[in-house]
C-alpha cells in the first residue's frame, strides 16, 4: 500500500514537471500553464497556479498514422476495394473492431487502456507490466483541426506507426475536421475522448474536480464522436485536461468515470510542447532532450504532446521522437478499449 502511495506520488511529481498540457503547480519551476495553448476556444482563465497536493519530491519514477487517403469506413460507409465490384463492403482491415476506439487492423498493437492505466499508476508492481519488451505510446491531445492534424498523420503514416489521439469536441462542428477524425479512425489510430469543452473552470470549479461537469463533458463529446464515428466506435481511455495530477478532488471524478468503465491516463514523458510558451523547446534538438530525458530508459513511455493548432515544433520534431524510439527498440502501441 506504502509502495503504491509512493510510486504515485513519484509519478504526480514527474508528471507535474512535465506539465505539458497542464497548469504548472506553484515552486516546480515550471511556472503558469500556457493558457494561449490549443484549443483556441480553451478557457483563458486557466493561469492558475495548480497546486498538487504531492510532495515534490522523488523522480524514482514508476518505471513503472497520407493525405489524399480515403477517410471512409469510420463510419461504416464502405468503399469498394475493387472497382467494378458490387459489394460495397467496408475490407476487412478498416473496419471498426466493435466496441473499442480503433479498426480491426489495429488490434495487433492496442493495449487495453485498463493495463497502461495500472502501469502508469504501479509500474513494475502491475502484474501486467510488459518486461522484456518497451513499448511507447505517443499521445496527440487537443485535436483534431485543419493546421496540424493531416501533417501528423502523414508523419505516422511514413513512419508505419501508430498513435493515441485525444480528442477535444470544439471543433467538430466542422465537415473538415469531421473527416480529419474519420482518418484518424481508418489509419490504424486509437481515437479516444479528451474533452468536450477544455474549459478548466467547468470541470475544476476553484481548482476543485466536478463530478457531474465532468461526466457532462465526456457524455457530450463521447455522443459527438460516436455520431461521426459510427456505432461500432467506443473508447474507454479519457485523460483530463490539465492531466489528473493538477486538481484537487479527484476521487469523486475518477468514480464517476470508472462507473462508465473508462480509465484515465495521464503520462509520464512529454514534448514540453504546452508548457509556458518561455520554456517549450524552440528548435527540434531542444524537443528531442526533454523527451528523451523524461522517456529516460522506461519499458513504458507514455508521451505527452500535442495535435493542436501552433504546435509547429511538434509536427516538425515528430518524424525525429518517431526514429529515436525505433532506435531504441521500441514497439509503437496505442491505448486501446
Ligand atoms: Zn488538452
Amino acid at each position: 500500500m506504502f509502495a503504491r502511495r509512493t510510486l504515485i506520488t513519484a509519478s504526480v511529481a514527474l508528471a507535474a514537471t512535465l506539465a505539458a498540457c497542464s497548469p504548472a503547480p506553484q515552486n516546480s519551476g515550471v511556472s503558469t500553464p500556457d493558457a494561449s495553448t490549443p484549443p483556441a476556444t480553451q478557457s483563458a482563465t486557466t493561469s492558475a497556479s495548480a497546486s498538487p497536493t504531492t510532495s515534490s519530491s522523488a523522480v524514482t519514477t514508476p518505471s513503472s498514422n497520407e493525405s489524399g487517403t480515403p477517410t471512409a469506413n469510420a463510419s461504416g460507409t464502405a468503399s469498394t476495394s475493387a472497382s467494378g465490384s458490387e459489394s460495397a463492403q467496408p475490407s476487412a482491415q478498416t473496419q471498426p473492431e466493435q466496441g473499442t476506439n480503433h479498426i480491426a487492423s489495429a488490434k495487433a498493437y492496442a493495449y487495453p487502456a485498463k493495463d497502461v492505466h495500472d502501469w502508469l499508476l504501479n509500474g513494475k508492481e502491475s502484474p501486467t507490466y510488459p518486461k522484456g519488451k518497451k513499448i511507447v505510446f505517443i499521445t496527440m491531445d487537443d485535436g483534431p483541426n485543419t493546421s496540424t492534424t493531416a501533417r501528423n498523420l502523414d508523419t505516422f503514416k511514413k513512419a508505419g506507426v501508430h498513435a493515441t489521439f485525444y480528442n477535444v469536441g470544439l471543433s467538430l462542428g466542422n465537415p473538415k475536421v469531421q473527416e480529419l477524425m474519420k482518418r484518424q479512425y481508418a489509419e490504424g489510430h486509437a481515437v479516444a475522448v479528451h474533452s468536450n469543452s477544455h474549459d478548466y473552470s467547468f470541470l475544476y470549479p476553484g481548482r476543485h474536480c466536478n463530478p457531474a461537469n465532468v461526466a457532462k463533458d465526456f457524455d457530450a463529446l463521447n455522443a459527438k464522436m460516436k455520431n461521426i464515428l459510427g456505432p461500432g466506435w467506443s473508447s474507454n481511455t479519457f485523460r483530463y485536461p490539465g492531466g489528473h495530477m493538477s486538481w484537487k478532488d479527484m476521487a469523486p471524478c475518477d468514480a464517476v468515470l470508472a462507473k462508465k468503465g473508462v480509465y484515465w491516463l495521464d503520462w509520464n514523458a512529454g514534448t514540453n510542447d504546452a508548457v509556458p510558451k518561455r520554456s517549450q523547446p524552440k528548435n527540434p534538438e531542444t524537443m528531442m532532450q526533454a523527451v528523451m530525458q523524461t522517456a529516460g530508459d522506461k519499458n513504458v513511455v507514455v508521451l505527452l504532446s500535442h495535435d493542436a493548432n501552433g504546435k509547429e515544433m511538434t509536427v516538425k520534431t515528430m518524424p525525429k521522437i518517431i526514429d529515436y524510439f525505433k532506435s531504441k527498440g521500441y514497439e509503437f502501441g496505442i491505448i486501446g478499449g
